[in-house]
Formats: C-alpha cells, structure tokens, sequence
C-alpha cells in the first residue's frame, strides 16, 4: 500500500515514550535524489535507468508495549528481527545497499495499539514520537519498523509497508509478528517491490501471494530473489548475467545453459517482451541449493486452495513481471495440480502461444533450456 496520503495529526492517540536506546537523527545522511527517468533503461518495464544506484539504508525499530494486549514483542527480539532483515537484504542487493543496520530502537507504551483505524497515520505519529527529527521515505532510505504484540488481531495482515516509489526511498513498516521473513517481505515492499503471484494456465487467473521461491510470496523459509526483482533492483552484476531475446520480424529460437538464481557465474536468466502484450518475461533456474538450500520449495511442497493444488519444487521458473511491478510465476498443469516449475523435458507454452519454453536437460546446478519466441509482428 502506499503512502501518499494526508497525514493529519492525531491528538487523540497518547503515546508515554519509554527510551531503551537513543536514536540517532544526526546519522539520517542527505537523501539521494531520485533516478534520472531521462537515461534510456537498459531494459524497459524493468527499472527506470539500469543502472545501479548504491546507498546504505538504516533501520529505526519500535517495540510497543500496550497494557492491553498480551504477547509484546520485546525489543530485543524486534531488534534481533530486524538486524536479520537488514543482512538479507544487504547479501541480496549484491552492493546496491552495502549497509542496512539498526540505527534506533526504542520501546513504545501505546494504549490501545491493537485498535487502530489508521496504520499509516500511527506509523506516522509512533515514528515522530521514537525518534523526532528523523524522516522516513521521501528518499532518505530510512525505515521505520514498528513491532505492535503479537496479541494484536491481523488486520492488515502480518504485516503492512509502504512502497517505495524507487529502491532507494526508505519507508514504514507496521508488524504484527516478528518473524524475520515477514520482515523480509515488508522492506521488499519500501524497495519498491510488489507481490510474487501464482499465474494459472489458461487464463484461470492468479492467486496473490503464492508465486512461492522468494520473499514477495508469503513463504515463511523463502529463498534468493528471483531474477525479476534482481532487475528491479539494479541489482550490481545481474543485467549483465541476463541474456536478452529481442523481438525481431522472424521466430526466434535461443538455446542457453542457466545457472541459479542465487549464483554470481553464468547467465543466471533470459528475458525478453511479448509485444503483443508488453509484457516482460524471465526464465531462470531455482536449484535448491546455496542460500535456496533451506528454502521451502528446495524439497519440494504442495499447496491446496480452493480452486487448485499446487507443487512447488526445484526447475526452470517462468515468471512475467505485471503491469504494476508484481511478478507472477506461471504454472503448467500436470493431472489435477499446477507446478510452478519446469522438469527436464518439460514445456511451457505462454500466453496466446506466442513463446515456448522447453527444458532439454536439467543437471543439480544448471539447466539447458530452448526458448522460442513468436515473430514481433504477431498478434
Ligand atoms: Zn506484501
């Protein structure tokens, strides 16, 4: 959810402060200004420029203690859960953000922290409260981080974050648990990205949050993020490990060996738009190995909803990145379940039949792939 809206003052809300560590205003260095949109993108739809943007971003935690709710989180564990977040999104950034540590942390005693109408205005009243004189969003890549007792009914889910409207922005983050890889997830979305969704075949529709593999779905033990939200990011080194179709007036037919997702050798993805659609496509490999080791899918799991089951397991992934930045991982159905990913001589064929994606063999590390993508002209 974003941001922007009217930010009143609540004169109604008490917040007694409670100072367990100082903050540190003096540390929120100058923003950096936003990307130049004039620089043609290395890769339209993907990111606005291509190019890597580095800047550390630092944490501000808030732990509430409410004399209402059970379960407080304490500042220690919102502390050790936000430090683990931090890491992740460091190793994972490769660069783009060397740095993501805790600032500020402080413990709240809110009253009535359970029962509000408005997270964004109490984000924005808790946040002025911990630590006057520090902004959060607005390109500082400041966060806020506010852990309400895990009694607190899921409102807005486990977890609530603005968007950031570029990878560099900063933003607020509302928790009603303090598992790292809810965390995760919520910072995701002050990067500026958005969900990973299931897409059915078909046209059978998609399924919020369950594209599994990475931090965007709702996973407890994701893995490495996907190649897509790698190229969101400007991730150092990814674009250039990307191989990329472009239309062209004839069939066009590549043939690559993919290396992991998580990997830093080979070509890691291959991309290309439907322009049919303008929607841009990503191949990539989830091997289940490395970081992904420990991931829920790298053995393999089922997923039951109403309309489906789904199987998510190490293979070739396809993924489109939407409209509004999500990614979507497409499925193949096999019987009555939908797999999101590809086996040795297995296909997906696109939406519309415009692409094909075969897999000519799958090794424990690597996977040879056959990638057909119908003339541009095509419609
Ligand atoms: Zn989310």
């Amino acid at each position: 959810m974003h941001l922007r809206r009217a930010l009143a003052t609540l004169a109604s809300l008490t917040l007694a402060a409670t100072v367990t560590a100082l903050a540190d205003p003096a540390s929120a260095a100058a923003p950096p200004p936003p990307p130049s949109r004039a620089v043609a993108a290395a890769l339209p739809g993907v990111h606005p420029t291509g190019q890597t943007r580095r800047a550390a971003h630092r944490l501000y935690v808030v732990a509430i203690q409410d004399p209402g709710a059970r379960a407080p989180v304490s500042l220690a564990t919102a502390r050790a859960s936000a430090t683990a977040a931090g890491r992740i999104w460091v190793a994972q950034t490769r660069g783009a953000i060397p740095a993501f540590p805790v600032r500020g942390a402080r413990t709240l005693v809110v009253p009535g922290s359970c029962r509000v109408a408005d997270p964004w205005r109490f984000l924005e009243r808790v946040g002025a409260t911990a630590f006057p004189g520090v902004r959060f969003g607005q390109g500082t890549a400041n966060h806020l981080v506010v852990f309400r007792p895990n009694s607190c009914p899921l409102r807005w889910g486990a977890g609530l974050a603005s968007i950031g409207a570029y990878e560099h922005e900063g933003g607020r983050v509302l928790m009603s648990t303090s598992v790292p890889s809810v965390l995760e997830h919520e910072l995701g979305h002050n990067l500026g990205l958005r969900h990973t969704n299931l897409a059915l075949p078909g046209g059978r529709g998609s399924h919020e949050y369950l594209g599994g593999y990475d931090a965007m779905c709702g996973d407890p033990r994701p893995g490495w993020l996907s190649v897509a939200d790698q190229l969101r990011l400007a991730v150092p080194g990814t674009a250039r490990h990307v191989r990329v179709v472009r239309p062209s007036a004839h069939r066009s037919v590549v043939r690559t060996t993919l290396h992991g997702a998580q990997t830093t050798r080979g070509v890691r993805g291959l991309t290309f738009q439907d322009p049919a659609t303008g929607s841009r496509y990503v191949v990539e490999l989830r091997d289940g190995r490395g970081f992904d080791a420990h991931a829920l899918y790298a053995r393999g799991y089922g997923r039951s909803s109403v309309s489906s089951s789904t199987w998510y397991a190490p293979g070739v992934r396809v993924t489109r990145i939407a409209r509004d930045g999500s990614v979507d991982t497409l499925s193949v159905r096999s019987g009555r379940t939908y797999r999101t990913a590809l086996g040795a001589r297995q296909t997906l064929v696109g939406p519309g039949g415009r692409f094909r994606v075969h897999v000519d063999a799958l090794g424990r590390s690597t996977a040879r792939v056959t990638l057909v993508v119908a003339p541009a002209h095509r419609r």
